[in-house]
């Protein structure tokens, strides 16, 4: 049986770049942390570590998370769409999404303690050799770039630290 359903993937600035997976199961999103984000090519296999569910307005948020303690706190919707579930066992989801930039089946598999790994289904969809989340980084609702929202000033990763200390600099120098 089919489960009709939606997804979202967003692409979170927080102690580590990393990507929500979060697939609407019942009335809750089931979400997973995938540091290197889904790929198109069936080939790559990546971690995806399942952390709790989220409420459906979680899935919904694009903007900058205040008082992130690690990281920017950006966060931008980088996929959304319909999902099917095809089928959700203990320790296995088999998921075909249908999003701007996912799309055709995903298998979601435990390996481990807190571990899974996000494959894509070798079918008509795949794009092997590709790599999406380099080619298409941009935010599927605003075309924005999650450096786009990184806040002027305060907070910031450690790379955005010198155009800050350059700014302090001029105010010292007037
Ligand atoms: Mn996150």
């Amino acid at each position: 049986m089919v489960t009709p359903s939606r997804f979202v993937v967003q692409l979170h600035d927080a102690t580590r770049l990393h990507y929500d997976l979060r697939i609407l199961v019942g009335d809750a999103l089931r979400s997973w942390a995938v540091p290197k984000g889904p790929s198109m090519d069936p080939a790559v296999r990546r971690l995806a570590v399942p952390v709790e569910d989220h409420e459906l307005s979680a899935g919904d948020f694009e903007g900058v998370h205040e008082g992130s303690r690690r990281g920017s706190g950006v966060v931008i919707i980088w996929d959304e769409g319909r999902a099917e579930i095809r089928r959700d066992d203990p320790g296995h989801m088999s998921v075909v999404l249908h999003g701007q930039k996912l799309a055709g089946g995903f298998g979601l598999t435990r390996t481990g303690e807190r571990r899974w790994v996000l494959v894509k289904v070798r079918d008509e969809y795949a794009l092997p050799g590709s790599d999406i989340t380099a080619g298409r980084p941009e935010s599927v609702r605003t075309g924005r770039r999650w450096e786009d929202l990184v806040p002027a000033s305060g907070g910031g990763r450690r790379g955005d630290r010198r155009p800050q200390a350059l700014e302090h600099l001029g105010r010292e120098a007037r």
